[in-house]
């Protein structure tokens, strides 16, 4: 009887032009049936939405094809912070739910193995250590219209380059002096391959490797070594490298390389109304923006993971927005699409009044206490029940009163009847109001005691439905409600910095808000819907007597229209 369904689960992943590509090399045997990626962050800042689009790929494309994704850090570029990125990274990774098992790598453990490549290019005549200064190599590597010119260094002999080259390892030279070059083709219309640098001199410690090297190799020249090295059979990249490709393919056919993976390009994500690269997100971190790496506004993993989002709910955006050459702008209200669907599942139902004010229901013995049965998931009664306080005041949102209601207000105001969510039906008899502030102070009403449980037995209808906590048991707690981070879809598009658009609205603080009493065994990391607001993450900011929640999402869409699969 289930098998039907079984099998519309397990359809075949949709196939984007990456997966007709492996398709065709297993149909073939280009790579005897294996399948190998690899996802090589730079250690130099926290994973953000964009790099879950690259792990999703990588890690799922290995999955898939029961193929091999290794976790490797591309640390040609040594700097101070890495340990912190690094363990970051990893803890990102393993939290989206992928599994490098043993295949942790650095690029920094091939150094000895690039440097003896780079010993056999300059062996061969096809790469040089040229003298001229950083400026010089700019000048001189031309324009998109016009050619480059040779060095003057260019045709020193491999002897005379062998030695130099390894004086630069010794550490006889100081930064910037000389530089080791692909020897190329100045004149090539492609500017990458007008003999590109491959080591540089840096008098730097690194994270790894320590004082070991006084020479570091570029990036073009590592990464597609690194792949070979780990058999990697499809070194998938963002679009941007694309001019890099003839590069990638240039050094490996010049050494001795183990295998020759073939680098694919995809583009990249862009989100609308964030900024996702890390020389961005740093910024906003290190000039006090936000309040760290993971403020819940920052589209970096951990930020978002303190917002509320789920790993389901991100491999489920990443699989809807696919895969294509094409550069294009996803709209946010899709992720947040996929966070509701994701939570609509699995949180629990609770109440929270947010901007507290009192209803006094003044037909109700002031002394009683009932306790009335509340589901926490209107579809799923495996997730149970708990019982929740009904006292003779209540609080209510200040929102839902209204003095002089408008046309079609179902919510309180004079005269109206609502119901209070699995309660009773209310009438609103009065208000209080400060005669200063014009604040209005309390709602008084009266119940329809045969309404027990929010349903009226002679059929009587009512359009809105509120809810409540009784004021002598709810909690108070603290509530932070997020907005866009920027004003302008595209911060970083055009002449102006992108901090220009911050939204200086983007967080707001409520530290008014009251809670059921359920929330008290709640614990940092839970997340909740509060019925009528949003879905709700407990902070790590919590204490015992103030707990902070943070809105992940509201449950209507209040951006753009979503975007179909
Ligand atoms: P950033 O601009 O954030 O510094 P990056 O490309 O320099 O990004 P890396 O650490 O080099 O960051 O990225 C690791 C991998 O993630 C690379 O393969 C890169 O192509 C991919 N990646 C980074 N940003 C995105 C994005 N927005 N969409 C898809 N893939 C991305
Ligand atoms: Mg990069």
């Amino acid at each position: 009887m289930a098998a039907p369904d079984i099998e519309k689960k397990e359809s075949a992943p949709s196939r984007d032009f990456i997966r007709t590509i492996i398709d065709e090399d297993n149909r073939t045997g280009k790579w005897g049936g294996r399948v190998h990626t690899r996802f090589p962050p730079e250690p130099n800042g926290y994973l953000h939405i964009g790099h879950a689009k690259s792990i999703c790929l990588n890690f799922g494309i290995a999955k898939e094809f029961g193929g091999k994704c290794n976790l490797r850090f591309d640390d040609t570029n040594p700097s101070k912070e890495e340990v912190e990125y690094v363990d970051s990274i990893k803890e990102d990774v393993r939290w989206l739910g992928f599994s490098w098992d043993d295949r942790l790598f650095y690029a920094s453990d091939y150094f000895e193995k690039l440097y003896q490549f780079a010993e056999h290019l300059i062996t061969t005549g096809k790469a040089y250590v040229d003298d001229l200064s950083a400026e010089d190599i700019r000048a001189y590597r031309g324009t998109l219209t016009e050619p480059g010119k040779e060095s003057p260094y260019r045709n020193r002999t491999p002897e005379e380059n062998l030695d130099l080259f390894r004086r630069m390892r010794a550490g006889e030279f100081p930064d910037g002096a000389r530089v080791l070059r692909a020897k190329i083709d100045m004149a090539s219309p492609n500017i990458v391959l007008r003999d590109p640098t491959l080591y540089r001199i840096k008098h730097v410690h690194h994270h790894r490797t320590g004082e070991a090297w006084r020479i570091y190799p570029m990036y073009d020249y590592t990464h597609c070594i690194s792949d070979a090295l780990e058999g990697v059979t499809h070194s998938l990249c963002s679009l941007e490298f694309e001019n890099n490709r003839p590069l990638y393919d240039w050094v490996l056919d010049n050494i001795p390389a183990p295998c020759h993976p073939q680098q694919i390009e995809f583009a990249r994500l862009n989100l609308g109304y964030t900024v996702l690269s890390k020389r961005k997100l740093i910024q906003l971190v290190a000039e006090g923006h936000v309040s760290g790496w993971d403020d819940p506004r920052l589209p970096t993993l951990c930020g978002v993971r303190r917002r509320g989002y789920t790993p389901e709910a991100l491999r489920d955006f990443c699989d809807r927005i696919g895969i294509s050459k094409a550069d294009n702008l996803v709209d946010m209200a899709l992720l947040e699409h996929c966070l509701r669907e994701d939570l609509n599942r699995r949180a629990k139902r609770v109440m929270a009044v947010l901007r507290p004010v009192k209803l006094v229901i003044e037909n109700y013995p002031e002394n009683s206490l009932e306790h009335i049965d509340f589901p926490y998931h209107p579809e799923d009664p495996a997730m149970g029940a708990r019982p929740v306080p009904f006292t003779r005041e209540l609080f209510v949102e200040r929102d839902d009163f209204c003095e002089e209601a408008p046309k079609k207000w179902y919510r309180l105001a004079p005269g109206a009847e609502v119901r209070l969510r699995h309660a009773y039906y209310v009438t609103c008899t009065g208000f209080d109001k400060d005669p200063e502030t014009g604040e209005i102070t309390a709602i008084h009403c009266v119940h329809d005691p045969a309404t027990k449980g929010g349903w009226s037995s002679d059929g009587r209808k009512v359009r809105g439905t509120l809810h409540w906590v009784s004021a002598a048991h709810a909690l108070p707690a603290e509530v932070r409600l997020y907005d866009r981070l920027f004003t302008k879809e595209c911060p970083a598009e055009g002449p102006q910095d992108f901090k220009t658009f911050l939204n200086p609205n983007s967080l707001e603080i409520v530290p008014t808000a009251m809670i059921e009493p359920s929330l008290a065994s709640a614990k940092p990391g839970d997340v909740f819907q509060f019925e009528r607001l949003g879905y709700f993450r407990m902070d790590r900011d919590s204490t015992p007597s103030k707990p902070v929640f943070n809105r992940s999402v509201a449950l209507k869409d209040s951006w753009a229209k979503i975007a179909k699969k």
